[in-house]
């Protein structure tokens, strides 16, 4: 590991001068400023070793995650995006490089970076409604709030009908949205989300997209998200980290200045998820699942660099366009 001097590493979670309630750990860093650094990742490298092998995943990662920002990581399969997800969570331990959020270095799990995970994890005994509700219970929120915020949340991922269903009785695209509406209600600091819909059939797909845009135009939340498709990240997200094959490094990284809800039909969106398919083709580095990519041959200077000096995306409070969603975010606070 690298030298943390002054760094904390995982002290204690909930420090009594925060008075944070340990269901909302994004209070922890409510000092940082909307769009400052929360997140410091520096100098990630993760090398597998076996008896027989060893294979570098994921060599000299670096990358500021501002708070507010949805930022995706996007790379072709096995490059490395899984590894460096964990790595966060503190899941696993990278060979060297530290993760910071604020003062404090994270080399454990925390209740501050909540995950969804691409195959749900749910408990199939409980309801959804239970499911969503879990994480309050062990942090110890009052029945009577835990199950008003659980339905706020249940119903921002449109499964108010199903509140009372058991897992078994879910499709796929139902228990996903469990699984983001688990996450989102314990608000914590950054979500960290595993090609959350990569098993989801288009449709459903695009459908989740639409409503986490929805969650994001009216609840601040700072995400990064796991992709390999260009059309999802350019769809959802404020920044978007391209990573070269593996071993994994940052190629380019693209701030998407446009506001939500975006139209993935818009001569914009189809031209810079075309310069960067062409892009990423011509590498070979990966292709679009989500769409047939342009066979032409790529132009010199693939005009990615024009979003070199775009200023900043404007922050999602000034971006909210429709009022009339009901808003998941906590009115109590
Ligand atoms: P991605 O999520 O981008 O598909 P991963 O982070 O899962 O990629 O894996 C990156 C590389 O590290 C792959 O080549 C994979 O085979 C290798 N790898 C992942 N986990 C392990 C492990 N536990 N032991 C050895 N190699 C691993
Ligand atoms: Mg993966």
């Amino acid at each position: 590991m690298a030298a943390n001097d002054g760094i904390k590493t995982e002290g204690p979670r909930y420090r009594s001068r925060d008075r944070v309630r340990a269901d909302r750990t994004d209070l922890l860093y409510k000092d940082i400023p909307e769009g400052e650094t929360l997140m410091s990742i520096k100098d990630l490298h993760v090398v597998y070793k076996t008896d027989e092998s060893e294979t570098t995943a994921v060599e000299n990662f670096s990358l500021d995650v501002k708070k507010g920002e949805l930022v995706s990581i996007v790379g072709p399969s096995g490059c490395g995006k899984t590894t460096i997800l964990r790595c966060i969570a503190g899941l696993l331990q990278p060979t060297s490089g530290t993760i910071t959020m604020g003062d404090k270095l994270c080399t454990a799990p925390g209740s501050d970076r909540g995950m969804v995970f691409q195959d749900f994890a749910l408990f199939p005994w409980r309801s959804v409604k239970q499911n969503v509700e879990f994480g309050m219970e062990v942090a110890g929120v009052p029945k009577a709030e835990r199950e008003e915020r659980a339905m706020r949340y249940i119903k921002a991922v449109g499964l108010e009908n199903f509140a009372d269903s058991r897992i078994h009785e879910l499709s796929g695209g139902m228990k996903q949205r469990v699984g983001i509406a688990r996450a989102l209600v314990m608000h914590p600091a950054v979500t960290l989300m595993d090609e959350p819909f990569g098993a989801l059939d288009a449709q459903t797909r695009n459908i989740m997209q639409e409503q986490l845009t929805r969650i994001l135009m009216h609840s601040e939340r700072t995400i990064i998200f796991i992709t390999h498709s260009v059309d999802e990240a350019l769809f959802l997200s404020d920044r978007v980290v391209i990573l070269t094959k593996r071993p994994s490094t940052i190629y380019k990284v693209i701030d998407v200045p446009w506001e939500r809800p975006r139209d993935r039909a818009s001569p914009e969106f189809t031209k810079l998820r075309r310069d960067i398919l062409e892009y990423l083709e011509d590498q070979n580095v990966m292709s679009d699942d989500a769409g047939v990519v342009s066979r032409k041959k790529p132009k010199k200077g693939l005009g990615l660099d024009r979003f070199k000096n775009r200023e900043e995306p404007k922050g999602r409070s000034e971006t909210a366009t429709s009022a009339t969603e009901q808003s998941p975010e906590e009115k109590q606070n």
